[in-house]
């Protein structure tokens, strides 16, 4: 019997065709994984590309019904990372090769996070002499800063839409003007057209979500004609009102296959974005980030947070702590990579071929 991954094209999937291919299970399942593993190789190689990821502080305007650090929860205390530690990761990530870092923080719009970002981004680029490339994940923000943290010299943005359909995300966030599906999408637009490779992505597994769902939110990704991609299972967080939801959630198991499936079934829409392995994957699974680059991913980001505040950083609960010292664990990393069947491409910024490809207008 023909089988769908018997298709010659898969960038042009319809809705039915990615839903077949979400309902994949057993060897049909591992074929798909195989399958999208083979794509990647082809158009992005075996290097594995490394992203310190810095969790700036855990002071967030916004209140997300799903995430353990919305300014709503008060079981836990606020960071801000003082500007010593943070060049000390940054410098860590240097001395490691990691290409590039990863600025992530709680949502912030105050005039001094913008400034002392700039500062940052600017900083980071002189002492590593232009070497470190630089991803920010530093939530919704008007046009102009985009534009002033881009030529400060960030060159990425992670903004994850979280769920594309707009009367669900309204079910995931207060009804209020801060959390609002349009705003966010127009910062996408926005970061593009500043010339940011535009990363974003979903959380799977969401109550109410349902498959349907998933395959319009590939679609939404593949008609927004992104540059990379991070997407993880949904964990719930006690201390978030959407924990009330526990008993009807997928099962724990379910969320993670199935989130391998959306990153296969991704890389084989959209063959030259970077698709992040991302945390979440591994609090459910020690292996999780390596099965998420056999199922199509090219992108780690290890974390380089200073041990001290990475409690306090806790989006959902369960987050691995075993990369809590960082200088331990890079040959971990290396050696975990290699048994995965692939290479770290160490000083590469390994950025999304995708947008090149655009830019030249090819
Ligand atoms: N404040 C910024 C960046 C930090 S949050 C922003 O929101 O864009 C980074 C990501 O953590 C969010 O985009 C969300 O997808 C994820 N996240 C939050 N709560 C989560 C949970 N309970 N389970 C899984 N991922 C979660
Ligand atoms: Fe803040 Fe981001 Fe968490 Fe929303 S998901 S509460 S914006 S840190």
């Amino acid at each position: 019997m023909k089988s769908i991954l018997d298709k010659q094209d898969f960038s042009n999937l319809d809705k039915n065709e990615i839903i077949e291919l979400l309902q994949l299970r057993g060897s049909d399942e591992l074929n798909l994984f195989k399958k999208a593993n083979k794509i990647r190789l082809r158009y992005r190689g075996d290097r594995v590309y490394l992203r310190g990821i810095i969790e700036y502080s855990n002071i967030c305007k916004k209140n997300c019904l799903y995430c353990g650090i919305r300014s709503g929860n008060k079981n836990l205390t606020r960071y801000t990372i003082k500007d010593e530690e943070f060049y000390e990761a940054v410098n860590f990530a240097i001395k490691h090769r990691y290409g590039s870092i990863v600025i992530q923080s709680g949502e912030n719009t105050s005039t001094a996070f913008i400034d002392k970002m700039t500062e940052y981004i600017k900083e980071i680029k002189r002492i590593s002499i232009g070497k470190l490339g630089i991803t920010l994940s530093l939530g919704e923000q008007s046009k102009e800063t985009y534009q002033r943290w881009y030529e400060a010299g960030a060159h990425r943005y992670l903004l994850r839409i979280e769920e594309s359909h707009p009367e669900l995300y309204k079910k995931l966030h207060p009804q209020d003007d801060i959390h609002d599906f349009d705003k966010r999408y127009r910062c996408l637009v926005d970061l593009k057209e500043i010339g940011y490779q535009l990363g974003t992505g979903i959380m799977i597994g969401l109550p109410y979500q349902t498959i349907e769902h998933l395959a319009d939110d590939l679609i939404f990704m593949k008609n927004l004609d992104i540059d990379m991609c991070g997407m993880g299972p949904y964990i719930e967080h006690p201390d978030t009102p959407l924990y009330k939801y526990k008993n009807n959630l997928l099962p724990i198991k379910e969320r993670f296959s199935l989130t391998l499936k959306m990153i296969a079934i991704l890389r084989l829409m959209m063959p030259d974005i970077n698709i992040a392995a991302t945390t979440a994957m591994q609090a459910i699974d020690p292996m999780g980030r390596e099965k998420a680059l056999q199922a199509g991913a090219n992108v780690l980001m290890p974390n380089i947070t200073p041990k001290k505040y990475r409690d306090e950083y806790l989006l959902y609960k369960n987050k691995p702590n075993i990369d809590k010292n960082p200088d331990d664990n890079i040959c971990c990393i290396e050696s975990r990579i290699r048994i995965a069947g692939f290479r770290i491409g160490y000083d590469e910024w390994g950025d999304s071929l995708h947008y090149f490809r655009n830019k030249k207008g090819i």
